[in-house]
């Protein structure tokens, strides 16, 4: 626990982010509805954190979110002294805003080429890789000033029907508000505790454990809010559908784990290190969708279709990505580089040896999955602490 105020976290932070904190690459207006309904968001995360402490999986607790002049694209959450703050970069919202931009304009592209690259293989990494127009999207290290300016350049080059707006705004929506969640799993989930108790010898292994679980509770929570929304907006004669929900949350969620460890693509990178490939994040993130939905087996198998058709658009828009940065269009390379693969989402070559790593690791996340759950107080009391 840190002495500091929630003041202090989010000066720390980079201080707080405005309306005009990234105005060229989240237009004032943007900023405001990213703003709205991160509010609207949180009161589902209050009554999710009362619902669980009613059933004794957590302790009350609380937390603030808060928007911070950062142009980093990793969200985190801190504790303070009497609650939590889980601190969401402005940069991070503006990255992953112009990524839905960009990879919604190939929706209309018909057979599009796949990339054929296994995350066996070893790959050049490196950010000298990444063509300069995408570095904005891609590279981490980058301040706020080539934040603003690249992803202004780049916002030049997209071009996206505006009949794309809503759909912009709302895959914006849900990659953050995952990334959110996945905060939120931390701090409801109690890794904080179970993590200071820990042995040095130990502390790695529940480290990378409490990351899973946190993707597992993102996705599960996710859900539930989704369902909840939909079911409010048809009780006031709104237009909303899970179908078109769960497409656009398939499509969010392979979407910003592309874009992240663009320096790290291939499988053995991940050995060591708190987080796993971003292609098996994106495989156990399908696994918790087919856990937390509690429908009929015929409701069910549509569900799960929408999720995995978002995920194959997204991968298909990917893979143009990839070929237009090959054309040079986003600009040229250093003598020697070559910027395929983009980004880690290799689902070019699934079959053989990559197959075989793949269900390993997954097998393997599932065990390390269950040991830090018998460890969790919110999973102590039997039922766990995944919404109902
Ligand atoms: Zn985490």
């Amino acid at each position: 626990m840190s002495g500091w105020s929630l003041e202090d976290a989010i000066a720390i932070a980079g201080g707080p982010a405005g309306p005009h904190t990234c105005f060229e690459a989240l237009p004032p207006q943007d900023f405001d509805c990213v703003a709205e309904n991160l509010q609207v968001f949180n009161l589902h995360l209050e009554q999710i954190a009362r619902e669980a402490v009613a059933r004794g999986a957590a302790p009350p607790f609380d937390w603030a979110i808060a928007l911070t002049a950062s142009s980093s694209l990793a969200c985190t959450v801190r504790r303070l002294e009497e609650r939590y703050a889980i601190l969401v970069p402005i940069g991070a919202v503006a990255r992953i805003r112009m990524m839905a931009r960009l990879l919604l304009s190939y929706w209309h592209v018909e057979n599009p080429p796949r990339v054929i690259r296994s995350p066996v293989d070893a790959i050049e990494d490196g950010t000298e890789s990444v063509p300069p127009l995408l570095r904005g999207l891609f590279v981490e290290d980058v301040d706020m000033a080539e934040l603003r300016l690249g992803l202004l350049v780049l916002d030049r080059v997209i071009k996206l029907d505006p009949v794309f707006e809503p759909d912009v705004r709302e895959l914006t929506h849900l990659a953050v508000t995952w990334l959110i969640t996945h905060e939120f799993t931390h701090v409801l989930h109690g890794h904080f505790d179970v993590l200071a108790a820990a042995g040095d010898e130990r502390r790695d292994r529940l480290l990378r454990g409490c990351e899973l679980d946190a993707d597992d509770g993102a996705t599960a929570i996710s859900l539930l809010v989704m369902d909840r929304a939909v079911r409010m907006a048809s009780a006031l004669g709104q237009e909303a559908s899970m179908d078109t929900g769960l497409l656009r949350l398939g499509y969010a969620v392979t979407m910003l784990l592309g874009m992240f460890d663009v320096v790290r693509k291939h499988f053995p990178a991940y050995a060591h290190g708190a987080y796993n490939h971003p292609l098996l994040r994106c495989e156990l993130f399908f696994s918790a969708i087919d856990r937390a939905v509690q429908e009929p087996p015929e409701v069910k198998a549509t569900f799960l279709h929408s999720v995995t058709e978002g995920w194959k658009r997204c991968i298909h828009a990917y893979d143009m990505l990839t070929v237009e940065a090959m054309a040079g269009r986003f600009g040229s390379l250093p003598p020697g580089r070559h910027p395929a693969p983009l980004h880690a989402m290799l689902y070019g070559v699934l079959g053989g040896p990559t197959d075989t790593a793949l269900r390993g690791l997954m097998a393997e996340a599932g065990t390390l999955l269950t040991e830090i759950r018998a460890q969790l107080p919110a999973f102590q009391h039997g039922g766990g602490s995944e919404p109902a």
